[in-house]
Parts: structure tokens; C-alpha cells; sequence
């Protein structure tokens, strides 16, 4: 997987050394920057990035959206690994890059090959929007793309900073670059009209949805909408510049994933409420469903009804497949709670929950109900949390990153990957109800298999046995006899010279 590569950039010393990256950074005067950083996307208790390099995040987001491109300033490895992880997962157009060296970055020459770069990119007949994002370097040498124009005949230059050191997920990096659309179409939409989203605009109040979905689940969640006389905005962040002025321009923000902290300072500045979980199971369906209507001044009545159409089928979904056995969820997309909710609700015992995305005010909800419930739920989980729950509790299944599946399965626990295989499934209302238990009891049902599997490839691939012969392993196990000799004969030496 090649968010392995990524992951693994990240977790050596090769990838982002944060204190000596921060501390650059803040000599280039980038501090205020990173305090906002700090406020934005707390850390702790472990502050490297846990998820592939953040910046992928950002990009994603770029490379989604009509007519919009994305200009890349770092390392040429790093932009190496991100266009490479986008192209996997799909990216139809090219990332832009604007190399660097020693001598432009500090003689300040690559901000102006940067200038130089968007100038001749922004063609108004292809483009609305240009993004560009400093990677760590530029961002600790404090290259200054607020410096950037604010537009190019009719073409918007968005300059971002994505490093390592100040952004700790993927997750939180989409926010940072949703949250500098919105800001900026937001002052777009202060300043006079602005155009109308091609798609058109419904003549009920909308709720915005913040957080990428499956495909399928803002159709559901318009549904559930429809009979409190709602419609569904748009999804932020967006696929089109001019569905912002339209996410703006609703009655309410739903923050299906609760780590969008930028983007909700936005919808805040223009006045919007912002509502915590999401219509998943039967309790989070009808809690937000009354949330929703408290948001709008819907009467009870109204509400009640809304919730009586949708949950005898969401009950009805939950009960047909039963979840029998352990799962344990861990993850970095921010829908891991979310996901916890449906599985308890389906008949699994889930333990633990641990999300690499921090605590806020809209997980709340999730938190309160997962706790009432037993569950321990870990923010900012670190892969050593994660790995030493599946080590510790040996679960009929978990639900994770690619290292923790790829322990579960030397330990021959059944185990799937919560973005390939959870993430790319509904979990809104009557259509997510039903949708996970399929999944999770095949899987669970390979625990034989698994084990068989464990004893066929006991002892390969550890030690002596990992690598490629082409014969069988030399051991002499002699030869380390002594080695282990000689290094311990130093170790004595070098405590007796301490102790002198
Ligand atoms: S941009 Fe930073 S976090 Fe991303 S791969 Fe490069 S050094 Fe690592």
C-alpha cells in the first residue's frame, strides 16, 4: 500500500524532525501561524503525524474540485510520494511542483518562481482557483505565499502551509484547506453577489454537510431531511468553487466528521449553527433529527413524525444481520466513533475506539454515548495504543490502519481496513443500518482460516527468516555467540569508564 511509504516517511527521523522543523520555522516567522496551528489541531499525548504525510489530505481535496489546480512546493521527495499516493487513489490531472534548492530557497527566488508558476497558470477560461501548498521546508524557511496575489484575471491563488510538524493528520489538513476556501468565498460573498451554483439551489433551507462522505449517504441523509421541509447542501469540502457561496448560505452546518475546526470557524463567522454526530443507528438518527429540528425551530411534532418514518427501518436493518463478537475500531478518517455507534447497535462488543483526529465539541455527542456504553475511546490514539489493544484484547476482529492490520494478522485476528473497506460503505440512516454487518461477519468468520493461515507461516518472514534467499540461511550460531560476546565485553567497559 502506498500509504505505507507515506506512513512510514513520517514515522522515521527521515521524514519530519518537528522540534527542529518548528523551531526553524518559528525564526522565519511563522509563529503565529503555528500557534494558530496549535489551537486549530491540538496534540498530544503524542505530536509526530500518525497518518500518511498530512499534506496528502490538502491535496486530495485540490485535486477533487472542477477547475481547480494544485501547485506543490517542498521537497522533490516528498512531492515525489504525494503525487504518486493521489494518482493511486484516482487523481485525473496533474500536481503542479515547483522545485527548489538550497541557493532559491534562501535567497528568496523560489517565492518568485512560486509568482512565477501561478502567473502562467491562471487562465480564467480553465481555472477558478489555484491552490497552492508549501510542504515542510518551504513552510520552516517561512517562504511568504500570503504574499501571492489574491487573484489573477478572475483566477483565485489560495496559498496554503500543510507541514508535518504543525498539522498532525490528513484529516485535519482537508480542514485547512477547506477553511481557506470557505474564508475566502465567504469575503466573496460579503463584497456583492456571487454566482449560483451550476447544479441550482433548492427553495428549502439546507443544512450543510461537512465531512466526505460515501457517495450515497448525502442522498440519505436528503431524504431523512425532506419531511422536516429540509434539503442537503453541499458536501464541504466541495467538488466546485461556487457550491461554498451555496455551503455558506444555509440554515445550519451538520459536522459529520467533527474535526473540521477551520472550516467551522467560517461558518461560525457567518452566523451559522454548527450541529455535532450524525443520523447513524437508531439513537444517533433520532437525536439528530431533534437537533436538527431545534436548529430550525421545527415543531416536535414534526419531528417526531420525521423520526417515526425512518427508524422502525434502521431497527428493522440493524436486526436482520447480528454482530456477534469483539471489534475493535481504530482509524484516521474521524468517522471511527461514528462507526463504533452502528457496530454497538448491531450486536458487537466494542471495547475500544481510537481515532488519530483530536477531541471536540462535535464528537461530543458520540463520546457521551460510546462512554455510557463501556467504551473506552482514545483521541489522538497512537499506532502503539492501537497495536497494544489488539495485542492485549485479541479481538474476533479489528478494524484499522494498515499497521494494525497487518498485526492483527501476524497474530491471526481477523482484521479490516477502515479506509478501504469501512470508510467505502454507507453509515447514514436505513441505508448504513444495514450495511456493515455483511462485511464484519464474513471476516469474522475467517478467524479459522486466519489461524490456519498464522500456522502455515509461523516463524517466516521474522529475524533470519525475513528477506529473500535463495537458499537457507546460514545461522552460525556461533559467530553470534561471540559477537553477543564482544558487545557485551564493550558495554562492561564503557560502565566501568562512567563510573571512574
Ligand atoms: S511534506 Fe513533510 S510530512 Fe510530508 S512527506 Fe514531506 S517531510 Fe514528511
Amino acid at each position: 500500500m502506498p500509504d505505507d511509504l507515506q506512513h512510514m516517511a513520517t514515522q522515521t527521523g527521515g521524514c519530519t524532525s518537528s522540534e527542529t522543523m518548528e523551531q526553524a520555522a518559528r525564526e522565519a516567522g511563522q509563529g503565529d501561524l503555528l500557534d494558530r496551528f496549535k489551537a486549530d489541531y491540538p496534540v498530544g499525548p503524542h505530536d509526530k503525524p500518525q497518518s500518511m504525510c498530512p499534506a496528502f489530505g490538502s491535496l486530495r481535496v485540490g485535486l477533487r474540485m472542477k477547475r481547480v489546480a494544485t501547485v506543490l512546493s517542498g521537497s522533490a521527495c516528498c512531492v515525489y510520494g504525494l503525487s504518486f499516493v493521489s494518482h493511486f487513489y484516482g487523481a485525473r490531472r496533474s500536481v503542479g511542483y515547483v522545485p527548489f534548492d538550497s541557493e532559491t530557497l534562501v535567497t528568496g527566488k523560489l517565492f518568485e518562481d512560486i509568482r512565477e508558476a501561478v502567473h502562467k497558470l491562471a487562465d480564467p477560461e480553465k481555472l477558478d482557483a489555484i491552490v497552492v501548498t508549501n510542504l515542510c521546508v518551504p513552510t520552516a524557511s517561512g517562504v511568504p505565499l500570503r504574499l501571492l496575489p489574491d487573484e489573477i484575471d478572475g483566477v483565485r491563488i489560495i496559498g496554503i502551509d500543510v507541514p508535518g510538524f504543525g498539522i498532525p493528520t490528513h484529516a485535519e489538513a482537508k480542514d485547512v484547506l477547506a477553511g481557506a476556501m470557505l474564508s475566502y468565498a465567504r469575503k466573496e460573498a460579503a463584497a456583492g453577489p456571487v454566482p449560483a451554483p451550476q447544479a441550482g439551489k433548492s427553495d428549502r433551507p439546507t443544512v450543510t454537510l461537512l465531512g466526505e462522505m460515501f457517495p450515497a449517504d448525502p442522498l440519505g441523509i436528503a431524504g431523512m431531511l425532506a419531511p422536516l421541509g429540509l434539503a442537503a447542501g453541499p458536501v464541504v469540502p466541495c467538488r466546485e468553487w461556487r457550491e461554498f457561496y451555496s455551503a455558506l448560505d444555509c440554515g445550519a452546518v451538520a459536522a459529520i466528521h467533527p474535526f473540521y475546526t477551520a472550516a467551522v470557524r467560517e461558518f461560525q463567522a457567518a452566523g451559522r449553527p454548527v450541529l455535532g454526530s450524525a443520523p447513524v443507528g437508531v439513537d444517533g438518527t433520532a437525536a439528530w433529527l431533534a437537533s436538527v429540528g431545534d436548529a430550525f425551530g421545527i415543531p416536535a411534532a414534526t419531528v417526531a413524525e420525521a423520526q417515526n418514518q425512518f427508524l422502525p427501518a434502521i431497527k428493522g436493518a440493524l436486526s436482520g444481520s447480528r454482530i456477534d463478537g469483539t471489534v475493535t475500531v481504530s482509524g484516521y478518517e474521524g468517522s471511527e466513533l461514528l462507526v463504533a455507534r452502528l457496530l454497538i447497535e448491531s450486536g458487537a462488543d466494542v471495547p475500544y475506539v481510537g481515532t488519530a483526529c483530536p477531541k471536540t465539541p462535535w464528537s461530543a455527542p458520540d463520546l457521551d454515548w460510546l462512554e455510557a456504553r463501556g467504551v473506552t475511546v482514545k483521541f489522538r490514539a497512537s499506532l502503539e495504543d492501537d497495536l497494544a489493544v489488539v495485542e492485549g484484547l485479541r479481538p474476533d476482529l479489528a478494524i484499522g490502519t494498515t499497521p494494525v492490520v497487518q498485526k492483527a494478522k501476524e497474530l491471526g485476528i481477523p482484521s479490516l481496513y477502515f479506509t478501504n473497506l469501512i470508510s467505502a460503505r454507507p453509515l447514514m440512516g436505513p441505508a448504513g443500518a444495514g450495511s456493515l454487518q455483511q462485511v464484519v461477519n464474513a471476516a469474522i468468520g475467517n478467524k479459522d482460516r486466519m489461524g490456519r493461515m498464522r500456522g502455515f507461516f509461523e516463524g517466516v518472514g521474522h529475524g533470519d527468516t525475513s528477506g529473500v534467499w535463495e537458499d537457507a540461511p546460514n545461522l552460525r550460531p556461533d559467530f553470534r555467540a561471540a559477537h553477543r560476546k564482544k558487545l557485551d565485553k564493550r558495554a562492561r567497559a564503557a560502565k566501568a569508564e562512567q563510573m571512574i
